[in-house]
């Protein structure tokens, strides 16, 4: 049997060891708290799952749905951007519903990418971008992303050539792993970066509901011409705790839409509808749930930062998304600490360098653990001396 090259060039899959020591300590009996995983632990709200019950017994929503997803569904999102972000869209052409931002973010490259075509994709980052750019035989060029320039790419630094060949530029924020948010004056700026090289935007938003302290993170399409250059990704799955019905949408440029529209429905047959109707309810349902699961995720993020500090593990506490990004001891690397972690306390986290070279020398936690979890865990930590490494 021969595989495509695309497989053998995918990452071996970065947990492995991690993955094994936690099998092996679970199977011993032992309790393992997982920071590691982005995935809301909070139930999906009630209201939401009534009426996806109340879809499902409608047999006209048991056939195929349409690529491009409900006409009222498309009106739903068109309406909750212009609520929230004061964008207006064409439900028509520049709205895509997603079996989850992920298969949209991952199908896109198909869009803009052929073999030899660069995208410029953010360092560290959610490893799909540069895995979709390769399968579509393009190359990743990285932007790190540093903590001195607050976690956002420093567009000036890209040399001119490679902006000029670049197809995409992939942004995420607020951001995961880091935690970082961009405000509009960033947005504004890549605009004019887009515009200046024909770049296309593609922005994943998926955490612009995940917000603290009253922050509210922007779209990118709230930048004056964002829409002749982007598209923004964006998803239910966070802000509404509904990662397993897997729905999301794109939004934005009507070409850029109407493209991946044409890719996704060469490959996929839309959302289940009564997934597309709980998604309806959860956009133009009561929105109390957001503010409710931010009140629960800010008290963990605040404890969780203060006992990471009295460890001495620098970290600032995030405006948005559900990670808290702390810097790895002196001496160790990502991967080191986070398996003496998992040695000494049975804590899990997910080393920096899982998102790239340049995520080295960090950890991300994931405040998606319940409270009872979290402060187990905290108690684990609690007067810990790191054992000093050479
Ligand atoms: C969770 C996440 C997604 C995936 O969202 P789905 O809609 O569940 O596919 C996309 N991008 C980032 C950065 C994420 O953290």
């Amino acid at each position: 049997m021969r595989f495509a090259q695309r497989i053998q060039k995918l990452q071996p899959y970065l947990f492995v060891e991690i993955s094994r020591k936690i099998a092996e300590k679970r199977a011993r009996g032992e309790d393992v708290i997982t920071f590691a995983i982005g995935d809301p632990d909070l139930p999906t709200p009630p209201h939401i799952l009534q009426r996806l019950w109340q879809a499902s017994q409608n047999p006209a929503n048991h056939r195929y749905p349409e690529s491009e997803g409900l006409p009222t569904f498309r009106r739903a999102i068109a309406q909750w951007y212009e609520g929230r972000f004061g964008v207006k869209l064409d439900p028509n052409k520049e709205v895509l519903p997603l079996i989850g931002a992920k298969e949209g973010i991952g199908h896109v490259a198909l869009c803009f990418i052929d073999p030899g075509d660069i995208a410029l994709v953010p360092d560290p980052g959610y490893p799909v971008y540069a895995v979709g750019t390769m399968f579509a035989g393009g190359e990743p060029y990285v932007l790190p992303l540093l903590e001195e320039n607050h976690w956002l790419p420093d567009l000036d630094a890209i040399p001119p050539q490679v902006a000029r060949d670049a197809r995409v530029l992939w942004l995420n924020y607020p951001n995961n792993p880091t935690g970082a948010v961009a405000g509009l004056d960033f947005f504004e700026r890549v605009v004019a970066f887009a515009k200046r090289y024909d770049v296309a935007v593609l922005h994943d938003a998926p955490y612009s509901e995940v917000a603290y302290d009253g922050y509210r993170p922007a779209s990118f399409l709230q930048a004056p011409g964002a829409k002749e250059v982007g598209m923004e990704f964006h998803s239910l799955s966070k802000s509404y705790n509904m990662t397993g019905w897997r729905v999301g949408m794109a939004v934005g440029n009507a070409d850029m839409v109407n493209a991946l529209m044409r890719v996704k429905s060469n490959l996929d047959s839309g959302i289940p509808q009564a997934i597309q109707e709980a998604a309806i309810e959860a956009l133009t349902g009561p929105q109390d749930c957001i503010q409710e699961h931010n009140a629960i995720y800010q008290r963990r993020r605040d404890r969780l930062v203060a006992a990471l500090t009295r460890l001495g593990l620098r970290c600032v506490p995030p405006r948005a998304s559900l990670y808290v990004w702390a810097r790895a001891p002196q001496g160790y690397t990502s991967a080191q600490f986070a398996t003496m972690l998992l040695e000494e306390k049975s804590i899990v986290v997910t080393p920096g360098s899982g998102y790239g070279q340049h995520g080295e020398g960090y950890i991300r936690l994931s405040l998606t653990l319940s409270d009872a979890d979290l402060e187990r865990g905290l108690a684990r930590l609690e007067g810990w001396k790191i054992p000093p490494r050479q």
